[in-house]
């Protein structure tokens, strides 16, 4: 099959870990008998060193007509890149707000995996990490406390700001719908965390969370609300397959997962909307301070490429290979530095694509 894939390499370390994510994806392609067409789009700061701004009409156009995005990350050194001068919606975050709104990316997807060979990263008692997790966070992306009316301004002499939390139906109704299919493709659980005893919006979340739940008699659904989730998160990981929230629940909990994990080069991302098109990336920045030195771990990258071929392309059998031949790497003890541990073999970027590359297999 060919697919069309929009690539945004990005700024600091973005253009080396998107190399490597493409050399893995066209060893899939050689192996599986596949065909990736990348055509490179500027966002973030390379866009706005081009084009004055981070995100060009252009750009979105062409993204929108690809099946997919891969990006690595954009932004410089907060504090000494030229691009941090610029009034705020002209600086490269911007062009990131702007491509997920105009491409309606919903649902964001981040799984927290503890690879056996790195547990020594992970900040968990040896007890707790048991047989080590597997699970993903499905946040809502558009909706809820950061995108609801707000506003401050002064009543009876004091000053009052106020925030709102609104959803529709409609809202919960397509991400949920969205995780339960991610489960479908996982171990069939679904844990939906919300605060339905005191809101409004959480007692709506829930009731549409069930009623979806109807048609997936296959997929286990459980609620939890959103103060235990976090507890759990470190006292039982193991017990996560999906975990299913609004906005600002899952921002919270996705990083608290990602943290659990230790590596922040290994954490990968997905933003879909509701046709099969999404925008995948590593969860982490631009590493400006590392970049250009074949330093970066390019892990993140390749398993955000391995989403892709899921979600987006429907290539199961593909994203397996790709993240069967990541274990097979930390489990030969390749590492780039961020992971290394004494004993092990300390490669560089390319080395690390290389190495994954030559594992994908059948
Ligand atoms: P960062 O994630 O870029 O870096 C934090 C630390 O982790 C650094 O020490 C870095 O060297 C290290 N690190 C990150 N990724 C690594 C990798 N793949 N391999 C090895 N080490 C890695 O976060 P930051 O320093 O706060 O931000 C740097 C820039 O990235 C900023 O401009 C920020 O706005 C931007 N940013 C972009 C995105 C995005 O594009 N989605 C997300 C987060 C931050």
């Amino acid at each position: 099959m060919e697919f069309q894939v929009a690539v945004i390499s990005g700024d600091g370390i973005g253009p080396e870990i998107v190399r490597e994510a493409r050399k893995v994806l066209d060893q899939v392609g050689r192996v599986f008998g596949h065909t990736f067409h990348y055509e490179e789009l500027l966002m973030g700061g390379a866009s706005i060193d081009v084009h004055g701004i981070p995100l060009t009409d252009e750009t979105v156009a062409k993204a929108k007509a690809a099946d997919a995005v891969l990006m690595g990350s954009i932004g410089g050194d907060t504090t000494t890149s030229p691009w941090y001068q610029l009034p705020p919606d002209r600086r490269p975050e911007a062009g990131l707000l702007k491509i997920r709104k105009e491409l309606k990316l919903f649902a964001n997807v981040r799984p927290a995996y503890l690879y056996a060979e790195l547990k020594n990263a992970c900040p968990l008692r040896e007890e707790i990490i048991g047989e080590g997790f597997d699970m993903v966070i499905m946040r809502e992306l558009t909706g809820g406390l950061y995108f609801g009316a707000r506003s401050t301004g002064e009543e009876n002499g004091m000053l009052v700001a106020r925030d709102s939390l609104v959803y529709s139906e409609e809202e919960i109704r397509r991400i949920a719908i969205r995780a339960f299919d991610i489960a479908r493709k996982r171990r069939n659980k679904v844990t939906s965390v919300d605060k339905a005893n005191v809101l409004d919006s959480s007692r709506l979340w829930r009731k549409v969370v069930e009623e979806v739940a109807a048609d997936y008699p296959d997929v286990k659904l459980e609620h939890m609300l959103v103060d235990n989730c976090a507890m759990q998160l470190v006292k039982d990981p193991g017990q996560f397959d999906v975990i299913l929230t609004e906005n600002m629940f899952g921002d919270i909990l996705s990083d608290e997962a990602s943290m659990v994990t230790g590596s922040i080069g290994m954490l990968s991302s997905a933003s879909l909307n509701e046709t099969r098109f999404g925008l995948y990336e590593p969860s982490h920045g631009s590493a400006p301070d590392i970049a250009g030195q074949d330093l970066a771990n390019p892990i993140a990258t390749i398993l955000s490429a391995a989403m892709m071929l899921r979600y987006s392309f429907d290539l199961d059998k593909e994203a397996d290979s790709v993240e069967a031949a990541v274990k097979q790497v930390l489990a030969d003890g390749y590492r780039t530095g961020d992971i290394y541990s004494e004993g092990c073999i300390k490669v560089g970027t390319v080395q690390m694509g290389d190495e994954i590359a030559r594992r994908i297999c059948r």
